[in-house]
């Protein structure tokens, strides 16, 4: 007689949770444990710092699934459960509260955790972060008309959230450390086409500066920086990136780098150990390397990628990097992989000032990444170009007359924002 398996899942977030609807979805019959240390069942985050900050979204459309089908699909979900060690000799994990659960494969979804400063003040009232819903709730309790929001970071977190804060009246002065926002990912060019946009709508950007503490009795009122610079407060929203969550790995003795090291069926150094989402950090055929990638898109698909590899299936995840932001009436997509020294030119197709066109990161002629401003229902074409690994003409890369499709002899397409 066969032995009823189970799989358990460690992390209710947009990973663990595709994963198991994959599971279900896939025929697997057997337990899918999924276990979460929030109190909500599995929601998505990109909500948390557009339309629930700006009050647009409805709550319930942030939920990955409707309350009932977990029960409906026969999916065990604990929510407020700490997963305090894994045991991969017994092949249990162990809960916060000692009980152990068994399992016969194992996915790690984990996620990330924000980063914090380590300056005085950090404990103050007002001092926020935003990677929950009840912190998005107590950020959008405090951007009322004409409160004063310091955001430090200016990243995806304080981009979208100085969004929110000036279309509800609040006034926004943003600190980062660097000379423009995502000046790392996207360049000075492209960069400074986000400064403008927010400079416009009346963010005060503090370039080049760091915090040197937040100050205030009880509550924060100045955030204090380095150059001797005090900055009227009202709240303040630190956004200077995340870490992996990779401690259960660690302890476990699983390969850890940056992330659960996986490799391209997002299976770990333990066969049966999977990482998914954030927390992955997994070999990428295309780029032979390892990458993290942490945005949404990825929790959706590589989820239930793992999810397919635990249940023996060939998986080979490549896909190409892919997120989104909506900042004002700015909607961007971006796909591909550049960093720093990975490119050698940028084309644009399109007028930066504008904030109407396509940047393509090229490197010996070839694309390698795109962005997409206020262009949709381009982002597969823009694959196909990366995915050819042709060269191509920048001249007419860059003339929006001829056709994307036309650059290349075809290629492979994935889907990208619903
Ligand atoms: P997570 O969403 O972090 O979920 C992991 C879960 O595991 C968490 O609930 C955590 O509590 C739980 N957990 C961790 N350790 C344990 C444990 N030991 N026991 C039990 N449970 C545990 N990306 C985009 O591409 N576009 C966007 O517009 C965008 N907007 C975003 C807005 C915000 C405010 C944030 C915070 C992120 C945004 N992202 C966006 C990024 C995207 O949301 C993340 O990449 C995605 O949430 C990663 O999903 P995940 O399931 O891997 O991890
Ligand atoms: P992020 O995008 O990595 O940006 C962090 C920013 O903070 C960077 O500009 C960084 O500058 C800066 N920074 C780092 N340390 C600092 C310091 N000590 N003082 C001042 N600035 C500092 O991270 P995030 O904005 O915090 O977002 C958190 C996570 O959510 C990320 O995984 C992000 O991808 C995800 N997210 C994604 C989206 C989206 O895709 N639309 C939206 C929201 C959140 P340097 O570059 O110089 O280090």
């Amino acid at each position: 007689m066969n032995q009823r398996r189970t799989f358990v899942i460690v992390g209710a977030g947009l990973a663990g949770a595709k994963a198991a609807q994959t599971l279900r979805e896939d025929g697997f019959d057997g337990d899918v444990v999924l276990l979460g240390q929030e109190p909500e069942r599995p929601y998505e985050r990109p909500p948390l710092s557009k339309g629930l900050l700006l009050g647009t979204a409805d709550r319930e459309t942030a939920f990955v699934h409707a309350a009932g089908w977990y029960a409906e699909h026969d999916v065990d979900l604990a929510t407020g459960v700490t997963v305090a060690a894994v045991d991969r000799a017994a092949r249990q994990v162990e809960l916060g509260d000692g009980q152990r659960i068994g399992f016969d494969a194992l996915l790690l979804a984990t996620g990330s955790t924000p980063r914090t400063l380590d300056v005085p003040g950090g404990y103050l009232d007002g001092v926020l972060q935003l990677r929950t819903l009840p912190d998005s709730d107590r950020i959008g309790a405090a951007l009322v008309d004409g409160a004063r929001l310091v955001v430090v970071g200016a990243g995806w977190i304080g981009l979208e959230v100085a969004a929110a804060a000036r279309q509800r009246g609040a006034a926004v002065t943003v600190v980062e450390r660097s000379e423009l926002p995502l000046l790392r990912l996207l360049g000075p060019d492209l960069a400074a086409v986000f400064a403008d946009l927010h400079r416009e709508r009346g963010v005060t950007f503090r370039f080049g500066a760091a915090v040197e503490e937040f100050r205030g009795d009880g509550r924060v009122s100045s955030v204090l920086l380095r150059d001797g610079t005090a900055l009227p407060a009202d709240v303040v929203v630190v956004g200077v990136g995340v870490h992996p969550n990779v401690g259960l790995a660690e302890a476990a003795g699983l390969a850890v780098g940056d992330g659960v090291v996986v490799d391209q069926a997002l299976r770990s150094c333990d066969p049966r150990v999977y990482a998914a989402g954030d927390v992955a950090n997994a070999y990428h055929p295309r780029y032979g390397t390892h990458l993290r990638v942490e945005h949404w898109a990825n929790a959706l698909h590589s989820g239930p990628a793992a999810a397919r590899s635990m249940l023996g299936a060939k998986v080979v995840y490549d896909r190409l990097p892919y997120f989104y932001t909506d900042q004002y009436d700015l909607g961007m997509e971006y796909t591909g992989h550049a960093p720093p020294g990975g490119y050698d030119t940028v084309v644009v197709r399109g007028d930066l000032a504008t904030r109407r066109f396509i940047a393509f990161w090229t490197a010996g002629g070839r694309v390698v990444a795109g962005l997409n401003v206020n262009v949709w229902d381009v982002t597969a074409q823009i694959q196909d170009l990366i995915r050819s690994g042709e060269p191509v003409d920048a001249a007419r890369l860059a003339d929006p007359d001829v056709a994307l499709d036309a650059l290349t002899s075809g290629g492979t397409r994935q889907a990208s924002r619903p």
